[in-house]
């Protein structure tokens, strides 16, 4: 073995493949006792609907290198992502555009007359300045659109004060004065064709990939064990980097998500993929129906059934999977502490979502990858 990767998620899976690629052997373990991270999707046996097991994942980017080396493995549906919003038992288009604010102020406004009264409304704070996630929605839609969609979302997705969360947490959600309620601003975007899985098998599909699943790093009971590899092979490390340490600097915090999942004996529940819920009286954030991702399988779906999964947030023990970095000032500090530790350890890389303490979409995750293996591994 030249190379010990630990998570067979998107980050560690490229790195496999390029080594691979490039006539290194490589083992790649985890600990589920199935391949590709969060990324896995499976098909629901009574209906044959493909449901993404740890939330509905879309691929989209604008890195042409990404883009290339992606379609390698996979062909892309044409599926454009967008999503809906109840508030006050009534649907809205978002990311927030002219038909949100029209219809939320029942009103006909021109894109400039839109602009003129959101600049108004959000007078109160600069979003230059926004110094924390509420300033910062104020800032770009005014208090009654931030009230309406945003506040009582994020409460819901984060369980923690607006004012105390990072300003950049809604960065990625955009504004736009036009009709256009596409919810991804990038060049591509669409699903696998054959599913996630069957992308991400590919990715491993090499003479000299060996992946041992149901494998945890941290067992010493296992041959491959962190006693046993570091300082003999070169690791790249993709779970948890304060779990790495033993919590020696203390816990990163993160968000868990539980899914309620539910076969309904309906054709149609909702007329679209993903439905947020903005309001707090509803417990859930949104309810994502699969078989919307994929309207080209709609003569091998079943016309009396669909696949619904409710989306409940909360905070992660160490018994949990984490999902979403909180990123508090603690841990912030506690991630620097962990880096000087990295530091220290020979020949063992730190990657991936996990590794790093850093939300990173699919696209995020294989190009920080590819650039690991370009400019440390090769
Ligand atoms: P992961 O996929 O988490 O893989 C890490 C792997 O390491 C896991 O398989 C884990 O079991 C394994 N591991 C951990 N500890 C150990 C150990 N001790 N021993 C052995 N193995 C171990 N991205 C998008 O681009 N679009 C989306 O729509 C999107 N939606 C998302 C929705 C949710 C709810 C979440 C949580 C993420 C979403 N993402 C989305 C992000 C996407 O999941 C990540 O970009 C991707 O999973 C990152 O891959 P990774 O390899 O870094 O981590
Ligand atoms: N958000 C919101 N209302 C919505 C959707 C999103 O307030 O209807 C905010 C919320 O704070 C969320 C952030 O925007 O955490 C990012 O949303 P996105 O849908 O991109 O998050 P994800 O799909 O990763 O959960």
């Amino acid at each position: 073995m030249d190379l010990l990767v630990v998570g067979s998620g998107f980050f560690g899976l490229t790195i496999a493949e390029r080594a691979a690629a490039a006539g290194r052997r490589v083992t790649v373990i985890d600990r589920r006792a199935h391949i590709g991270g969060n990324a896995y999707s499976e098909d629901e046996p009574e209906t044959g609907i493909e449901v993404h097991r740890y939330g509905a994942h879309l691929f989209h980017t604008s890195n042409p290198t990404v883009w290339e080396y992606v379609n390698r493995f996979t062909d892309f549906t044409s599926y454009v992502h967008r999503v809906y919003t109840t508030h006050k038992g009534v649907v809205f288009p978002l990311p927030i555009n002219l038909g949100t604010i029209n219809q939320f102020f029942q009103a006909a406004y021109t894109p400039d007359q839109a602009k003129a009264l959101v600049q108004e409304l959000a007078g109160e704070f600069d979003a230059k300045d926004a110094a924390n996630l509420e300033e910062k929605g104020i800032a770009l839609i005014g208090r009654p659109l931030y009230e309406a969609f945003i506040r009582d979302y994020t409460a819901k997705q984060w369980q923690t004060d607006p004012k105390d969360l990072p300003a950049e947490v809604i960065s990625r959600l955009p504004v736009r004065y036009t009709y256009d309620n596409r919810y991804f601003n990038d060049t591509w975007e669409g699903l696998p064709v054959d599913g996630y899985t069957a992308w991400l098998e590919r990715m491993a599909d090499h003479p000299n990939i060996e992946v041992k699943l149901s494998t945890d790093y941290f067992d010493e009971s296992q041959p491959l064990n962190k006693k046993a590899t570091v300082g003999q092979v070169p690791v790249v490390y993709t779970g948890p980097v304060d779990r790495y340490f033993d919590y020696a600097e203390g816990e990163l915090s993160w968000r868990t998500l539980d899914f309620e999942q539910e076969v309904l004996p309906i054709g149609d529940f909702q007329g679209t993929s993903v439905m947020n819920y903005a309001d707090a009286d509803v417990p859930y954030t949104r309810i994502h129906e699969f078989k919307h991702f994929h309207p080209e399988r709609a003569d091998r779906y079943p016309t009396d059934k669909t696949v619904v999964v409710r989306e409940y947030s909360r905070f992660a023990t160490r018994a949990d999977e984490p999902y979403y970095p909180v990123n508090t000032a603690d841990d912030r500090a506690g991630l620097l502490a962990y880096r000087d530790l990295a530091k220290g350890e020979r020949d063992v890389h730190f990657g991936g979502r996990l590794g790093t303490y850093q939300y990173l979409d699919m696209h995020m995750a294989i190009g920080s990858a590819l650039s690991m293996w370009n400019n440390q591994l090769a």
